[in-house]
């Protein structure tokens, strides 16, 4: 049952072939016999998962089901759950029970699904393989000595492991795609915009971005039904009509133009990664596309430039976390200073006290036109680069990380060797893109992503192509072994 996506639960739900209670049962039973090895599960919801599948199969019952009533899934624990412990990774929010649901949390309720629980991830999503989380690294289910990739790792690992259906994750620059790729399994960070960010968890907000994760494109369309659309709670919500994700999954594919980066090939890429993303190129032209080698001048800057926007953008966003209002309290400060230094050290990790650190310094007087002003012109640059290119092609593809996923510890002490690790992700965030990884041939046994880059707000595109390769080939299908 557990290797089963969304659409065939969803038929099997309505023909009878089992109730959604059976179903959550299932999926809580693997959970506590794969959770404590795998780690990607911070908080499981047995009882309030029992009583909404209960509710999701009276809907069912009465002929008002969505696709997704009933269907257990999971969210990152970056966003804000009513009366559920939302800790986002850190001892900071450790003691935190949301007053209020995300956005994205209550349109998951309302279309009748089942919330397992929520998902392990790197502290406030800074990470690329979450090992820097308060309650220890998520295991990657493919080698249990290698990372799930980060910052939404648990979710990936949950996917991929069968321990949810499908998660959401977030994705500021890669934290979706990049664990996707690591864990064999498809994710989308949409068009910034796209999705609320209303009870999200701000890391970054001109690039924090929600999305879903899934064993299938087809299962990513019907997730993102649920989540995408205008919310007046957050100010850069886009008012932008829904298309219906599921009617153009099988559009023809022939003459469809797909960019390749030159700069995304070669350099620093795994030349067996490399093979495998020309594997499925292959399958795309016997699909009818046509390759067309294009050019991101400007990719190298992505990085360095992320590096000064996020930052600033997390010191600023993390000022919230006092000490005063909510989350974690030193004990007995002896004035207000005490409490504001005590509460931070104590409460923030290493990583997250770097970028606080790098974010402070970028926007303080007289470094400011140094970093962050010259890093808003690189961005806009960015930008640029791919308005250009989409005048010539209708989807860029290329690999999601330049290896498979490397074993925990390795990267740990150097944060810029791991930062390098979302280096064909982050121009995507910095341009507020649409963007995809869908699993190609493993190397070594290891999964691979390929990633597909939309123009804005066409996440129908990305699915549709996305679907067609899913159909034609079976990497997506492959379970991790002891997970079957
Ligand atoms: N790995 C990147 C970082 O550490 C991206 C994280 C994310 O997308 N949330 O900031």
């Amino acid at each position: 049952m557990h290797n089963k996506t969304i659409s065939e639960l969803a038929q099997g739900l309505r023909a009878g072939e089992y109730s959604s209670v059976e179903l959550t049962k299932a999926y809580l039973d693997r959970v506590s016999r794969f959770n404590a090895a795998l780690n990607s599960y911070v908080t499981v919801c047995d009882a309030t998962a029992l009583r909404e599948a209960e509710q999701a199969d009276q809907r069912i019952k009465a002929g008002d089901a969505s696709v997704l009533t009933g269907i257990p899934i999971a969210h990152k624990d970056i966003f804000c759950t009513d009366g559920v412990k939302t800790s986002c990774g850190s001892k900071m929010l450790d003691n935190f029970i949301a007053p209020y649901d995300a956005h994205v949390v209550s349109l998951f309720k309302q279309a009748g699904a089942v919330m397992l629980g929520k998902t392990n991830m790197d502290e406030f999503a800074m990470g690329s393989s979450n090992e820097n989380s308060f309650y220890g690294p998520v295991h990657n289910p493919w080698r249990s000595g290698s990372v799930p990739g980060g910052s939404s790792g648990g979710s990936a690992a949950a996917v991929a492991a069968g321990l949810c259906v499908a998660a959401t994750g977030t994705d500021t620059g890669g934290s979706i795609r990049q664990p996707a790729a690591f864990c064999g399994i498809t994710g989308l960070k949409p068009t910034y915009g796209r999705v609320s960010r209303y009870g999200m968890i701000a890391f970054a907000s001109s690039l924090d971005q929600g999305g879903p994760m899934t064993k299938t494109a087809e299962d990513a369309a019907a997730m993102l039904q649920v989540m995408a659309g205008f919310d007046t709670r957050d100010s850069t919500s886009a008012e932008q009509p829904v298309p219906d994700y599921s009617a153009t999954l099988n559009d023809d594919l022939s003459g469809l133009r797909i960019g390749i980066p030159k700069e995304y090939l070669g350099g620093g890429l795994d030349p067996a990664i490399e093979s495998s993303i020309q594997l499925a190129l292959e399958a795309y032209v016997r699909l009818g596309a046509e390759l067309v080698e294009i050019s991101l001048p400007n990719t190298e800057l992505g990085v360095p430039t992320y590096y000064v926007v996020a930052p600033a953008e997390c010191s600023s966003n993390l000022s919230r976390f006092d000490g005063v209002r909510y989350g974690h309290r030193c004990s007995d400060p002896k004035d207000l200073e005490d409490l504001y230094k005590r509460s931070r050290g104590e409460g923030f990790g290493p990583e997250v006290k770097r970028r606080i650190m790098v974010g402070t310094y970028a926007l303080s007087a007289g470094y400011y036109d140094a970093y962050y002003l010259k890093a808003q012109k690189i961005r806009h640059l960015i930008s640029d680069d791919f308005r250009e290119a989409f005048k010539q092609v209708d989807v860029i593809m290329g690999p999601t990380a330049p290896s498979t996923a490397f074993g925990i510890g390795e990267k740990a002490d150097d944060p810029v060797t791991m930062y390098l690790s979302d280096i064909y992700t982050i121009a995507v965030n910095l341009a507020g893109l649409p963007g995809m990884s869908i699993p190609v041939q493993p190397v070594d046994g290891m999964p691979v992503g390929l990633q597909l880059i939309g123009n804005y707000f066409e996440e129908a595109k990305l699915l549709n192509v996305a679907h067609r390769l899913q159909q034609e080939t079976d990497w997506h299908s492959a379970t991790p072994a002891g997970f079957e």
